[in-house]
């Protein structure tokens, strides 16, 4: 079974104190914590987001 991967907004630099913590495998983490980062931080979808994003996931 694919390992747990973690996206914790806390490791984010936020404006806005977020806590969510989004966890599942790689491929389901990246999607959601980038519609998160668009939708609740106003950041925009760009591959750079994704790179970030990936770069921050950390193993549950
Ligand atoms: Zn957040």
């Amino acid at each position: 079974m694919e390992k747990r991967k973690i996206a914790d907004c806390r490791k984010f630099p936020s404006e806005k104190n977020c806590s969510v913590c989004i966890s599942g495998s790689e491929a389901e983490v990246v999607p959601l914590a980038v519609h998160h980062a668009v939708k609740d931080h106003g950041h925009e979808d760009t591959p750079e987001l994704h790179a970030d994003i990936k770069k921050m996931l950390a193993d549950e």
